[in-house]
């Protein structure tokens, strides 16, 4: 019988009243399926601060999910990153997603806050001397846009390791392959913390594509064509939920038993991937029986 995986569950934080709801409803609609986490994203530029911050209080404090809370590098002194930090340790909040952040829109590269965290492996650092967190990261199996030559993401993810983080979330990607090759790079190179694979079912083609060009995902050109004549024949959804399904299916099959699920906060591919994987209400209970 196929490994039913252990599932995470990304979400962004809300800017508006409506926004808060669909976030509430998303968040109703997964926990059932009893993620291992559930995890709320920092806006590019540090924009959504406050945001973020009272979306995982909101969350940690009304269910019993565990929440991590993603930070970035960006636009913050380490004595304000820091202070985050300790207050969400004040609140119960143990899991930290560590990143060093894209910069905000219209500007094209990183450059640290004077006073800030240079860099992921120091924003680690702090983090430990802050508080007791579970500290996970991110990772590429297709090279990141700064990568200057090849293997450069594997050797910053094992400083990364190196530094604190227990545990690595991948970028998204859309073939098995690329994730096997990237976890046997890492392997090779020492990384002995679990890589866990990101999963985007696709809502959107147009905006997946271009986000994808933005942070380096390669896309296969069947992919493109075969979005484009499921959108004549509206059924994006269907083909969605498949490829992401078979996709995870392919990931599990290779030895993978966790798998973390970018939801954009609309839960029914995501559920519905997560049900077609074996993931349900009655697989949590079965577990705990
Ligand atoms: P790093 O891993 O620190 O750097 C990315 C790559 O750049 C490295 O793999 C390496 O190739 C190169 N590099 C960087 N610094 C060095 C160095 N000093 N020496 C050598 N090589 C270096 N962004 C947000 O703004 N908010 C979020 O909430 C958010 N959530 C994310 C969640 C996940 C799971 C992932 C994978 C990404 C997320 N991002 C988020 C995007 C992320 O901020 C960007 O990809 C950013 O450009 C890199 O951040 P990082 O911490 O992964 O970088």
């Amino acid at each position: 019988m196929a490994t039913v995986p252990s599932v995470s569950f990304e979400f962004f934080p809300p800017r508006s009243v409506q926004a808060s709801f669909k976030l509430w409803d998303t968040v109703q609609a997964l926990a059932p399926l009893r993620p291992r986490f559930v995890s709320v994203t920092y806006g590019a530029g540090g924009t959504t601060r406050k945001l973020t911050h009272e979306a995982v209080d909101a969350i940690n404090a009304s269910t019993d999910l565990t929440v991590a809370a993603h930070l970035t590098c960006v636009d913050a002194s380490r004595e304000e990153t820091l202070e985050i930090a300790r207050s969400y340790a004040k609140a119960g909040v143990t899991d930290i997603v560590a990143l060093r952040g894209d910069p905000p829109k219209g500007v094209d590269s990183f450059t640290p806050h004077p006073e800030g965290f240079r860099d992921t492996c120091e924003l680690i650092e702090g983090l430990r001397e802050a508080g007791d967190f579970t500290i996970r990261v991110g990772a590429y199996p297709d090279p990141h846009p700064e990568a200057t030559r090849e293997g450069q993401d594997v050797e910053w993810l094992k400083r990364k390791i190196d530094a604190g983080a227990t545990e690595a979330i991948t970028q998204f990607f859309f073939e098995a392959d690329t994730f096997f090759r990237f976890r046997d790079a890492c392997a090779k190179a020492g990384i002995d913390a679990p890589i866990i694979p990101g999963i985007l079912p696709i809502e959107n083609w147009k905006n997946t594509r271009r986000f994808a060009t933005a942070c380096g995902a390669r896309l296969p050109a069947w992919l493109g064509e075969a979005f484009e004549a499921a959108e004549r024949d509206g059924r994006q959804d269907l083909l969605a939920t498949a490829l992401a399904t078979e996709l995870s299916s392919e990931l599990i099959d290779g030895g993978v038993d966790k798998l973390h699920f970018y939801t954009l906060n609309r839960p029914h591919l995501t559920r519905d991937v997560c049900h077609a994987l074996g993931v349900t209400q009655d697989s949590v209970l079965e577990d705990v029986a």
